[in-house]
């Protein structure tokens, strides 16, 4: 595999090379075809012996310099000092249609920056970044992306013995909020620059002839993260651990760890068991966003200028992630225009959903279909979703007032609406059941989810079970920063 290596470009103190350690008898799982287009691979390819074998780090391709890259971070918002890639290797980058892009295997093994950790991944979280990230492509959203999916009989102690997996992952680069805080806190100023202006040369290419590229770099990064985050909040999806370590410098969603996607809508949800003071519930995504870009802002200081210069870029996230939130919300609701009063339009339904616990992804999906000169009846099903049907109705009733105000019509919006709420996204038990039969050695589970979440947004009527309300099992899942 023709292989380059940028980053291993940058100066050795930005990381460690290093070998992956051998993964015992490895065994391909499921690769992604549209991952795999990316870096001009053929999904069928990715099975053979000799793509697991570099794919699970047994074996190095000839120009590949793997190496783990060290960063730092704030932690549930404290510093957390040096982290580093505690378990993934950097293999090089691949060429392809939309640029290069980075390849990594998460689960690679010990590094450096292992810390108390054994450098492995589980098959259970393995399988949920391998389908979370296929997923939120599918979804839209920007994202790192995972091309390949290995197994391995080696056990690894987690709060049970499970099973050793590496997930092979892509993106354009890995840098991360916390690269840059890494050298800001142990002032070293000649690396911070070195960092930024390699990101800026690679991927913000026009900043160069910018007065200040870094206060634009802060800029278009804010705006960025604001985006995505708005991005996360149309389709309830929850990261979990938005510590800036976990933060991209590309604004791409990144380490797929305890996430959930909303289902009984409730605006202060925490998916992660760990959290415990809901620092990343779902309403405090938002603003943990900005205060992220702060961190990062507060990093890149010294190149910047003045305080006044990066409050300024840093001023980008409100307006981006409200004018983006709003553009989406009015695609999930099929309106062509924006028209006074929508605002309140949308508080009513989040108000509306809360109260309810309405299911987040049903109710944008059976919205679609509602019949503008139906009455309560046609609603039959969207009721149901509400414990208080006259509360839902009086919403709908101002919800047809609005589409009455555009001339909407019923067939016309459908579809759009269709196109803006997926049908299928990750709910938990439904990644949980993929995962109880992989570990028995079945993975069809696994393969049925990744086709079935690559075309979210369409019928799918052979998979209509796979949209369907949690069982009550579900209820008690949880999700931990154990992987
Ligand atoms: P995370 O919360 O998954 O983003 O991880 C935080 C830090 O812990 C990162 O530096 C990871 O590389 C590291 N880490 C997580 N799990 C392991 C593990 N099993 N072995 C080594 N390092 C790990
Ligand atoms: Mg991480
Ligand atoms: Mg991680």
């Amino acid at each position: 595999m023709p292989f380059n290596n940028s980053f291993a470009e940058l100066p050795p103190a930005f990381y460690t090379r290093l070998m992956p350690t051998p993964l015992p008898s490895p065994s391909f799982i499921a690769a992604s075809a549209p991952a795999a287009a990316l870096v001009g691979l053929d999904p069928a390819d990715l099975a053979r012996d000799d793509f697991v074998e570099v794919f699970s780090g047994n074996k190095v391709a000839v120009r590949s310099q793997p190496l783990s890259a060290v960063y730092s971070g704030h932690q549930f918002g404290v510093w957390a000092g040096q982290l580093g890639d505690g378990r993934a290797i950097v293999l090089g980058d691949l060429d392809g249609p939309e640029g290069a892009m980075e390849v990594q295997l998460k689960g690679a093994g010990l590094t450096p920056y292992s810390r108390m950790g054994d450098g492995r991944a589980v098959l259970r979280s393995s399988i949920r970044e391998f389908l979370c990230s296929e997923a939120m492509a599918a979804l839209g959203i920007p994202t790192t992306r995972a091309l390949m999916l290995t197994g391995s009989p080696q056990r690894v102690m987690r709060e049970n013995v499970e099973t050793a997996a590496v997930v092979t992952r892509m993106a354009p680069s890995f840098v991360r909020f916390g690269s840059f805080e890494h050298w800001h806190y142990r002032n070293k100023q000649d690396e911070l620059k070195l960092l930024a202006d390699y990101v800026i040369k690679n991927w913000y290419p026009d900043f160069l002839a910018a007065a200040n590229p870094y206060k634009e770099l802060l800029a278009e990064v804010t705006r960025r993260t604001a985006r995505m985050i708005a991005g996360w909040q149309a389709v309830g999806f929850m990261h979990g651990v938005m510590n800036t370590d976990n933060m991209s410098i590309l604004g791409l969603t990144l380490d797929y760890g305890p996430f959930g996607f909303m289902e009984a809508f409730d605006a202060n949800h925490i998916c992660n068991h760990t959290d415990q003071g809901g620092r990343y519930s779902y309403a405090n995504q938002v603003p943990v966003g900005h205060w992220n870009c702060y961190a990062l802002g507060n990093a890149l200081l010294p190149l910047i200028g003045t305080p006044e210069e990066a409050e300024e870029a840093l001023d980008v996230y409100r307006p981006a992630f409200g004018a983006r939130l709003d553009e989406l919300l009015h695609a999930k609701l099929g309106l062509f225009d924006a028209r006074p009063g929508d605002e309140a339009l949308f508080d009513a339904m989040f108000k509306l959903l809360q109260a309810n616990h309405a299911d987040f992804t049903l109710f944008f999906r059976r919205l679609g279909e509602l019949k503008l000169d139906g009455g309560p009846q046609s609603d039959a099903l969207l009721r149901d979703l509400f414990i208080d049907r006259e509360a839902f109705d009086a919403w709908a009733l101002s919800y047809r007032e609005r589409l009455r105000q555009e001339n909407s019509v019923d067939a016309q919006r459908r579809a759009a609406m269709h196109r803006a709420n997926p049908k299928y996204v990750l709910r938990n038990y439904l990644a949980q059941t993929a995962i109880e039969q992989a570990q028995n050695g079945d993975y069809a589970g696994v393969h049925k989810l990744l086709a079935i979440l690559e075309r979210p947004f369409d019928e799918q009527p052979e998979n209509e079970a796979y949209a369907a309300l949690p069982p009550d099992w579900a209820a008690h899942l949880e999700v931990s920063c154990s992987s």
